[in-house]
């Protein structure tokens, strides 16, 4: 008889397992969308608001959120902005080259606890990517929903995410409010923050439901902002971004109040992190 001793289950999540880059997209400047398979073994099925911990060889091990269709597992797809070593060597890969995948950890959307309401996406910059696959899933399922809205932030045109899909999501059905913090005159749309497009959009407040992804400050004035419109806390949901090493709940390092990012997270309830969020530098 085999017997297993307590410490293979922690030890095989903590292996990264190989993945070869198949495809990669520049989506601005600084981002890129890559899209893995597996080197050997199954496709990793996940669900929306779920990450990986990546890693180029040598380089660290960094959470990045699944950005592709969750009912299309067969590839995984990561939107990587290369912001310091570990990302700019993942961004530097080209089809052919391997990462290592340990994952997907973490919770989801309530994608489908939200069926019957509406659902309001609120996004700055990369946060989109995190809320991709949510959008996905909700538009495979558009007729169990009320008003699908997004309201998606950039620094400036050139820097917006998915520009092809955006017009995509819109023909089928998603309502969607743009605005940049800059732009020359041949941009026609909104100039501002984020939370100002939260004030003026339309839905109804007493059933929505909010995702939220994007720089903390921004999901702090969006969320003040839908609360002010009479939308609950409860029905306000926010994924949060902290150091991340282990991703399994084990080392601590993306403690936020008493709960550890990676294992409670990245996705919390509005109402259930807003009293640790008031904590200076926490
Ligand atoms: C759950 C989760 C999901 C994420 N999903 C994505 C994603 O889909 N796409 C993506 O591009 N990034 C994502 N990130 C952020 C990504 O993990 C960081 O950009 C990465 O860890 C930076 O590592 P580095 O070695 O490249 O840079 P470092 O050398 O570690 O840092 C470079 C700069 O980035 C800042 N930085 C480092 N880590 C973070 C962080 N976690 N949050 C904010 N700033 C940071 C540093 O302060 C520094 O200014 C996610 C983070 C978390 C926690």
């Amino acid at each position: 008889m085999v017997t297993r001793s307590p410490a293979e289950p922690l030890a095989a999540e903590m292996i990264p397992a190989p993945f070869a880059v198949v495809s990669k997209r520049r989506e601005t400047s600084d981002t890129w969308t890559l899209e893995l398979e597996p080197a050997a073994g199954d496709e990793l099925s996940f669900a929306p608001g779920q990450f990986t911990m990546l890693s180029r060889g040598g380089t660290g091990e960094v959470p990045i959120s699944i950005s592709g269709d969750p009912a299309r597992p067969a590839r995984l797809v990561h939107t990587v902005r290369a912001v310091g070593l570990a990302t700019q060597a993942i961004c530097a890969t080209e089809p052919g080259d391997a990462l290592g995948v340990r994952g997907p950890f973490g919770g989801a959307w309530p994608v489908e606890a939200a069926e019957g309401a509406d659902v309001l996406v609120v996004s700055g910059g990369i946060g989109l990517a995190p809320l991709r696959p949510a959008i996905f899933a909700l538009l495979a399922r558009r007729a169990r929903y009320g008003r699908l809205v997004l309201l998606y932030g950039g620094r400036s045109p050139g820097q917006l995410l998915y520009p092809a899909e955006l017009d995509e999501w819109s023909a089928r059905g998603l309502e969607i409010a743009v605005t940049v913090d800059s732009a020359g005159p041949e941009w026609l749309g909104h100039v501002g923050v984020v939370p100002r497009l939260v004030r003026r959009a339309a839905f109804d407040a007493g059933g929505v439901v909010a995702l939220l992804c994007g720089p903390e400050v921004m999901m702090r004035f969006a969320a003040a902002v839908l609360i002010e419109r009479g939308v609950a806390a409860e029905r306000v949901y926010a994924s949060m971004e902290r150091n991340m090493q282990c991703g399994i709940g084990v080392c601590g390092h993306c403690q936020l109040g008493p709960t550890l990012v990676c294992r409670d997270g990245p996705v919390y309830r509005w109402d259930e992190i807003a009293p640790w969020l008031a904590i200076r530098e926490l």
